[in-house]
């Protein structure tokens, strides 16, 4: 029988968390596994902490992980994924938005030895604001066109995955982490399996709009070059239409001695090229910054307090 690991990364999720453990543990128990469900305290600020105490006091299978702040999901995952002992590893959200009832199912799909992971997608965004449901669509349109990497539109981290692919993301130990691609830059043959979106029990959404926005520009630069590309390319046609110009203007200078004229419009284009200049100039600066940021080799995550022993506190 397989172990299976559980990673639930917990931001302020004191409403929920004991809903969510009864009921996953509920069902995992009934399936017979030995299992393990790893609670990671993102620097919590309510009683979240607390009460994966009082879980863990009365259940074994409970470990727990407390971040010295908040480092955010992906690093929550990371820590997760470093420490977990299954063969078979999940990530679920707290908040019940990744229903624990498919995990069976899930585990079946995994162990016919098929596939090496069992990923989750969302049929639909129902509950969600459509301003937001349409910017994530065209997220997913965008960075499938210019990533080679295969972003699926609607999956969730909700995954379980067996202990090969694991050990493969671990080993991409880069600092900006962008789950959802490096899930699908990995590889190894994922079955997709699609559910209604279900909305969270309690609380509320952890990533307002321009949080979910800097993840999706945090996504495009972590898993393509094409932004790059758009820069030096369109520098280059308008050097090109530049000396086009320059062309045309003594041409006609010498053909007509034209007289001064067109203010207004050189002053356009002296605005639109600074304009462009500092666009690009933009894109390279994000690109500088992230590789800044990943030769700076700072940890992870650090963990502060847990109840398990040979834990990997700092990564
Ligand atoms: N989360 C976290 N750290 C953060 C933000 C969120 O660990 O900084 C956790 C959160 O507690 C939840 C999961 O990540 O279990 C997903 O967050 P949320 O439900 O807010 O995201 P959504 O489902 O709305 O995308
Ligand atoms: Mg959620």
């Amino acid at each position: 029988m397989k172990k299976i690991s559980i990673i639930v990364p917990c931001y302020n999720e004191e409403d929920a968390l004991l809903t969510f453990y009864r009921e996953t543990s509920r069902i995992i128990k009934g399936m017979g596994n030995e299992y393990e469900l790893i609670f990671v305290n993102d620097g919590s600020t309510d009683n979240t902490l607390d009460m994966m105490k009082q879980l863990a006091a009365q259940d074994e299978h409970v470990t727990y992980f407390s971040f010295s702040r908040n480092f955010g999901k992906e690093a929550a995952m990371y820590a997760g994924f470093c420490n977990a002992a299954g063969d078979y590893i999940a990530v679920m959200d707290a908040d019940m938005q990744d229903p624990p009832a498919l995990l069976p199912q899930m585990i079946e799909l995994l162990e016919n030895g098929e596939y090496d992971s069992v990923a989750t997608r969302r049929m639909n965004r129902k509950g969600e604001s459509p301003v937001r449901s349409w910017f994530a669509h065209k997220f997913y349109q965008l960075i499938n066109h210019i990533s080679d990497t295969d972003i699926v539109d609607g999956a969730r981290d909700f995954r379980l995955m067996k202990r090969d692919m694991v050990d493969a993301i671990i080993e991409m130990s880069e600092y900006n982490r962008f789950s959802k691609g490096i899930f699908g830059w990995v590889g190894f043959r994922t079955y997709w399996l699609s559910y209604e979106n279900v909305e969270r029990i309690a609380g509320e959404t952890k990533w307002s709009f321009l949080k979910l926005f800097k993840y999706a520009i945090d996504g495009i630069i972590n898993f393509s070059q094409v932004p790059l590309s758009i820069a030096s390319w369109g520098g280059m046609l308008m050097t090109l239409a530049a000396f086009v110009l320059m062309l045309v203007i003594v041409v006609r200078r010498a053909l007509f001695g034209d007289p001064v004229a067109g203010w207004a419009s050189t002053i356009c284009v002296i605005i639109f090229i600074g304009g462009v200049q500092l666009f690009c100039l933009g894109i390279m600066g994000q690109y500088i910054a992230k590789t800044y940021m990943e030769t700076k080799h700072r940890p992870h995550f650090i963990i502060a307090e847990t109840n398990k022993d040979g834990v990997k506190k700092i990564c």
